[in-house]
């Protein structure tokens, strides 16, 4: 880990351990089976970023570990403590939090009353705490306390992802689950994504594991990448990206980044083929 990210005292949490682990759906006995024997280990504090062809798995492992989801097979552990078995599925809790593409803020209330909702509801603390909490958070994050009185319907897509991000990381999880949250958006507001979360996740480092379909915003963030091979989805290949951080635009021209691209993207290129030719056989 790099020392950058060596702010926060005492021992990080957030290990996770999915050994494994199968899933098979069958509505009408279709028998799709999404995940096969997946196996991971994540370091407390680590920022791992998930690809593969669309259709591998990658979102029916972050609900199994978020909870909305059961497994097959298989077993998950959250800092040595089971978090989702085959018996006892995982259930929905503080300690893993996800954002998603699409927004999930509630359209009426105000930003501080959408990041101070999760504390409380929990009963965590009293009113006047959670707000001071929140603005104190909104704050460190590039100014944002201003705009805590103003609806999500009055902020940018950036903005509004930025908060739900806050709103997730206020409660203190010990997992931030993230499924191709940036998708739609364009590059440039991409890029400024990429430094707020670079910069959330180097005052706070938190477990992070990141779903996308775009490989250089992978490894732009990443300390590692997994490749998802197409369904059944397994690990194919666990790059690690060596890469100092703070991470600067600058870098993606250096040998060693375009190195783990060229790597990133046959691994990738090899399964999609793979994908689309059994989508050929199928519709034979
Ligand atoms: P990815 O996130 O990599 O695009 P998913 O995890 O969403 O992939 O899906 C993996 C496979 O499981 C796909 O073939 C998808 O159609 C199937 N699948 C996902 N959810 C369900 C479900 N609720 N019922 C049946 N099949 C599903």
């Amino acid at each position: 880990m790099s020392t950058s990210k060596m702010k926060v005292e005492g021992p990080l949490t957030g290990k996770v351990s999915i050994r494994n682990v199968t899933k098979v759906y069958d509505p009408d006995g279709a028998n799709v089976v999404a995940l096969e024997q997946f196996s991971m280990e994540v370091p407390a504090g680590d920022f791992i970023a998930i690809v593969g062809p669309s259709g591998c798995g990658k979102s029916t492992l972050l609900n199994i570990l978020a909870g909305f989801d059961t497994l097959s097979q298989g077993e998950v552990y959250l800092d040595e403590e089971p978090l989702a078995l085959v018996n006892k599925p995982a259930l929905p809790g503080p300690s893993r939090v996800v954002v998603f593409q699409q927004g999930a803020l509630f359209p009426w209330k105000t930003v501080l009353e959408n990041v101070t909702y999760g504390l409380l509801k929990q009963r965590v603390m009293g009113k006047s705490d959670a707000e001071a909490k929140a603005m104190d958070l909104l704050a460190r994050s590039g100014n944002l306390e201003k705009i805590g009185g103003l609806y999500p319907n009055q902020l940018s897509s950036g903005m509004q992802r930025r908060v739900e991000i806050l709103r997730a990381l206020i409660n203190d999880p010990k997992i931030l689950l993230l499924d191709e949250p940036f998708r739609a958006m364009d590059t440039v507001n991409k890029n400024t994504m990429h430094q707020h979360l670079l910069k959330i996740y180097q005052d706070n480092p938190k477990t992070i594991m990141f779903i996308t379909h775009d490989l250089e915003e992978a490894l732009f963030l990443a300390d590692r990448v997994i490749v998802m091979t197409t369904r059944p989805g397994t690990l194919k290949l666990d790059i690690k990206v060596n890469l100092p951080r703070p991470r600067r635009r600058e870098m993606m021209a250096s040998k060693e980044y375009l190195n783990l691209r060229q790597q990133t993207i046959s691994a990738v290129r090899e399964e999609a083929k793979k994908a689309f030719e059994r989508g050929e056989r199928e519709l034979a």
